[in-house]
């Protein structure tokens, strides 16, 4: 209907540019159509910005409703699709935006705003928000009394700052004058049912308004890089790809204290391609010996019928496909406290400090076996939440190992109250899982961890323990296209020994000239424990001289300790080598985020 109209509404082609342009959409599929009008958007607003005019009307962030996500596992940006496929069915022109991506200078054009986000670590925001949420506290954010907006938070109630981020943006936009339209909703893991109704109020509320301001044909325009139609294969997070193992090779010594796999999945005839930076989402069983022992326990026969989102199906397939076993958290407590009368749970779960503290060192199996009780197989049903697949960052690249994916998977296994424990993905790949099976994944695209455009940039990698994952995918797709800039690699496990993942790999690397340099740094293989910043502080001098060429850094692997500390060593040589305050060299890591030149995939 666009294309027929075009010529009759006078447009600002010639007959023969329409015909063109029919030409070419009649061929592309909606998915190919969605991604060329995001293109086309971003590459008209690019063109305004180097012609120092301005933007042209379908690339200025006032027109229609503007939905910006903070993302660190892609939860938020479905959830900010899906709401603009939502708009686009009433009719409405909504433009999705990693936050990465967004100009702040064009907050103040915006008059229809939701934000949805996640919020990680201690309260903090997400990689691709830190950027808009710092501005939005500085001097510098606009008077906003134009804007009428709305807050999704995604979190995870486990964690005390639950959906701190989205109180932050909610009671920030407030203050700077702009109107709420909506309550803000803070969802736990579990989200789907109700982001998708608070999308829909959202869009009521805000429907007659921007029907009323509408361009003549509605559209979801996504910028390059954000996919609203999701990926071009037919599987995705709802519809995972029964892909079947190859490999699973444990990489970690017998003598090791660290159970890791290397494991190889097929992607052939799924349609699926991923980059390097990519995420794997693996579905997974629990083990069918903990799901009998909670039967047990709970004195339920193992076929009662349950209801789960409108299916009946057997206790027993619910607890070992569909719900999660592993990983407890505080509505499990309150729930199944409530329906076992157990009083002396009621009061553990009333001290919210005191039942994070419980849960984090408890699988639901260690909870049941603490307070034995009976209740119905429903009411079991009703307490646990719905499994979410886990996220492992992929160690291959599609330039190497074509149809095949390959992870770096650390196994969740120890001891504790007596018994031994395993996660419930690692254990399944690791133990449950024979190669030849089928295991149901998905690809989850992350564009907040990219190698860089040009072939010539220097990259300094910093990824110990399972962190060396996204590394191996780098080096390959380096490798691969003959990529001629310098690579530096830092890892960092227990033991020389024992622990040094992709070894030979590495090394051969190494000797082939792929790999510049590689440190590494085996914390106990002496008495004083050597971590991958103070490698990175021994090469300090180096370190900077790469930054100051251009180098791009990335740090993968853990969140809360290493993540930090890798933050402040680098801090500490920029500080030193470039001759700057702590504050100035703060700011200079800040540039380089903002340039995408410092990306972390940390957990
Ligand atoms: P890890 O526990 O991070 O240990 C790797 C090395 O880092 C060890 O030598 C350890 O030394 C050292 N280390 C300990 N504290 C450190 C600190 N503050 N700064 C720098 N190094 C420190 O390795 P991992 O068991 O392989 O786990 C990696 C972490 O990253 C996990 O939290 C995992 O969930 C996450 N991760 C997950 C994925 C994924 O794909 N899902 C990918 C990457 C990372 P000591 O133990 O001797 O102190």
């Amino acid at each position: 209907m666009l294309l027929s109209s075009l010529v009759a509404q006078a447009s600002p082609l010639s007959e023969q540019q329409v015909q063109q342009l029919q030409g070419l959409v009649s061929q592309l599929n909606p998915i190919q159509q969605a991604w060329v009008s995001g293109y086309l958007a971003a590459s008209a607003q690019l063109a305004g910005q180097v012609a120092g005019q301005a933007a042209p009307a379908v690339a200025t962030a006032s027109a229609g409703l503007t939905i910006l996500f903070g993302s660190q596992t892609g939860n938020a940006r479905h959830v900010a699709e899906a709401l603009a496929k939502q708009a686009q069915g009433k009719g409405i022109t909504a433009k999705v935006l990693d936050m990465a991506e967004y100009k702040t200078s064009q907050l103040k054009n915006e008059q229809y705003l939701v934000i949805v986000t996640s919020t990680y670590g201690e309260g903090e925001p997400p990689e691709n928000a830190i950027g808009l949420h710092n501005f939005l506290f500085s001097k510098k954010a606009p008077k906003l009394t134009g804007l009428k907006y709305a807050v999704l938070g995604l979190g995870d109630t486990s964690y005390e700052f639950f959906c701190k981020t989205a109180q932050d943006f909610d009671q920030r936009l407030a203050e700077l004058g702009a109107t709420s339209v909506q309550a803000r909703a803070d969802l736990d893991v579990d989200y789907q049912a109700q982001a998708d109704s608070w999308s829909g109020e959202v869009i009521a509320k805000l429907e007659p308004e921007l029907k009323a301001t509408a361009a003549p044909s509605a559209q979801v325009i996504a910028w390059p890089g954000v996919d609203t139609a999701g990926s071009v294969s037919q599987y995705s997070k709802q519809n995972p790809f029964a892909a079947e193992l190859y490999t699973n090779q444990k990489i970690t010594g017998r003598d090791s204290t660290k159970d890791v796999r290397h494991i190889e999945i097929s992607l052939a005839g799924s349609g699926l391609t991923y980059q390097p930076g990519d995420a794997l989402g693996v579905y997974f069983s629990n083990d069918e010996a903990l799901v009998r022992e909670l039967l047990l326990l709970t004195a339920i026969a193992r076929d009662t019928p349950v209801q789960l989102a409108g299916e009946t199906l057997a206790i027993e397939q619910a607890l070992t496909g569909q719900l999660e076993l592993t990983q407890s958290y505080p509505a499990f407590v309150e729930k199944y406290a409530a329906a076992t009368n157990n009083a002396a749970l009621s009061e553990l779960a009333s001290d919210k400090a005191a039942l994070r503290a419980y849960i984090s060192e408890r699988q639901i199996i260690d909870i049941v076996r603490d307070y034995p009780g009976l209740l119905s197989a429903q009411q079991l049903a009703d307490a646990l939440r719905k499994q979410q697949p886990r996220l492992y960052s992929i160690a291959s690249s599609q330039a190497e190992v074509e149809d095949e994916v390959h992870l770096t998977v650390g196994v969740v296994r120890y001891d504790a109250y007596g018994q031994p424990h395993l996660g419930g993905a690692s254990g399944f790949l690791a133990e449950r899982l024979a190669e030849g099976d089928k295991v149901k994944v998905f690809v989850e695209q992350n564009n907040n961890f990219r190698l860089p455009a040009n072939d010539d940039t220097p990259l300094i990698m910093i990824g110990p323990g399972t962190g060396i994952a996204p590394f191996r995918a780098f080096l390959q797709e380096r490798d691969a296209r003959g990529a001629s800039g310098k690579n530096w690699l830092f890892f960092g496990n227990p033991h020389f020994t024992q622990d040094f993942l992709y070894q030979l790999e590495l090394q051969n690397y190494l000797k082939r000239g792929l790999l510049t340099k590689l440190n590494v740094a085996f914390s106990r293989d002496q008495a004083a424990k050597v971590y991958v910043q103070d490698k990175l502080r021994q090469h300090g001098s180096e370190v900077w001289q790469w930054l100051e060429q251009g180098a791009h850094l990335y740090i993968c692997g853990d969140a809360n300790r290493m993540a930090k500390d890798v933050q402040q060593a680098l801090i500490d040589i920029v500080q030193q080598y470039g001759g700057k305050t702590a504050e100035q060299a703060q700011a200079y890591l800040d540039e380089l985020r903002v340039a995408k030149r410092y990306q972390k995939d940390v957990y």
